[in-house]
């Protein structure tokens, strides 16, 4: 392949340094810093549909997508307009506007486990809501998360958590008290038997169980059969709340979301990435009768500043209407079919240990010939194999994020050509590993 050469850094690595001088770790999210692979960090100057372009001059076909938002791709006019038109009459009034009530309408009928939806700012702030309902509805104060499983980083959530705490070796962060922590119990991913055994001795003591319905922070791990289906099952039975972190699930891996692709009705959803649009949002909702409970509706608090901003609404708004054009997620899903389809061939053909798990336009390959169902599994991968991977990628123009924990999202921006450059990139790089 004649595009490879070392990725050109020297102005992003000043800008690094200079941002180092006033921000942690010069990053405003951990991963960004790069600093488990061990290289500079590309410092972004813009992206436009399958293409991010740093500082440097580098163009990178993308599959970060702002991790996860950008499933329409960057810039796509439709949302530029929609957000250009829509700051013109304002940024912010702190006051409802029709805007909310359109977007919530579009998110119920796509999803019809939620009959009320409440707007926020991130995903954080979804979770973080949604078990203080789910505490405040039941009185019970204990809940139940999987390891490797990231629901963003409120203190109970922050218990064996997978993404970017997976990748710094960070699972239990300091700063959470004690007294917080007791309240988190954490089992194995798809591990039904694990479940029982926590229900018999705690059952009664649970507000909820939390999940990612495809887990896509240990990397990509799509529940095994019948996992989902014993949750809300066991969760039935013991009257805790059944909740879906569909944050990065939602309306990525089709247009009625992991609940829709596996049946399953959940009491409670959070949202976030896609439905903003790429603007900050996030979204939790469920039954009425449980929704219901929130302020000024009812007695459990929440509120928000900004929540229901009219630029996000207006970006995540547009995106689900082009979401919802016949043949998106059928292209989505050929696409990323084909990418790995040519991965899996690539390490048969160089003999490298390889298991690609997918979802949808959630890819993810690992190095490794285990099965990967779980955190455990997932730690099996070649970790120092997937650092040279990772930057030898940058060199061949290919951008993925710099952690084995991480999926690649494929955008409807990707082209055929996008796919076939990525997979000969793979190619070559695999053989340089
Ligand atoms: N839940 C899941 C499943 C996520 O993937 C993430 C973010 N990667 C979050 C919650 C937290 O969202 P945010 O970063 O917007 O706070």
């Amino acid at each position: 392949m004649s595009n490879h050469r070392k990725r050109s850094d020297s102005r992003s690595a000043q800008a690094f340094a200079e941002a180092k001088a006033y921000i942690p770790g010069g990053v405003n999210s951990p991963v960004r810093a790069f600093k488990s692979v061990g290289l500079t960090p590309l410092f972004v100057e813009r992206a436009s549909g399958s293409r991010v372009y740093d500082i440097d001059g580098n163009e990178f076909i993308d599959y970060i997508g702002s991790w996860g938002p950008m499933i329409m791709g960057h810039t796509h006019p439709e949302v530029i307009e929609a957000v250009t038109k829509t700051a013109a009459l304002g940024t912010s009034f702190g006051a409802p506007t029709e805007l909310e009530t359109r977007m919530a309408k579009l998110v119920t009928e796509r999803m019809p486990s939620i009959e009320l939806v409440r707007m926020v700012n991130s995903g954080t702030e979804a979770t973080m809501s949604a078990l203080r309902l789910a505490r405040g509805y039941t009185g019970r104060s204990k809940i139940v998360k999987f390891e490797g499983c990231y629901h963003g980083h409120a203190d109970s959530l922050l218990i064996k958590a997978g993404s970017g705490v997976a990748t710094l070796g960070l699972p239990d962060s300091p700063g959470v008290p004690e007294s917080v922590a007791v309240n988190t119990i954490t089992v194995p991913y798809n591990d039904l038997e694990a479940i029982g055994i926590v229900f018999e001795k705690f059952g009664e003591q649970i507000a909820a169980v939390i999940v990612e319905p495809v887990a896509g922070n240990m990397g990509v791990v799509p529940p095994l059969p019948g996992f989902l289906e014993g949750l809300r099952e066991v969760t039935r039975k013991y009257g805790s709340l059944l909740i879906f972190d569909e944050v990065m699930t939602g309306f990525r891996v089709g247009l009625n979301s992991a609940q829709g692709l596996y049946g399953i009705t959940p009491d409670l959803t959070c949202l976030g990435k896609v439905i903003g649009g790429g603007l900050p949002v996030g979204a939790y909702g469920g039954k009425r009768e449980i929704m219901e409970k929130i302020a000024p509706a009812g007695p459990i608090y929440q509120a928000g500043t900004l929540s229901g901003n009219p630029l996000a609404m207006a970006a995540g708004y547009t995106t689900l209407k082009l979401l919802g054009q016949p043949g998106v997620y059928e292209e989505l899903e050929r696409k990323s079919a084909r990418l790995e389809e040519g991965f899996t061939k690539n390490a048969k053909e160089l003999g490298v240990p390889s298991t690609i798990n997918r979802v949808g336009s959630m890819v993810c390959p690992f190095f490794t010939d285990e099965k990967v169902i779980n955190y455990e599994t997932a730690k099996l991968s070649d970790l120092q194999k997937f650092n040279r991977y990772f930057g030898l990628l940058l060199d061949y123009g290919v951008s993925i994020a710099p952690s084995q924990f991480e999926g690649m999202f494929v955008s409807a921006a990707h082209t055929d050509a996008d796919i076939d450059a990525t997979i000969e990139a793979h190619y070559e790089v695999l053989k340089q590993l």
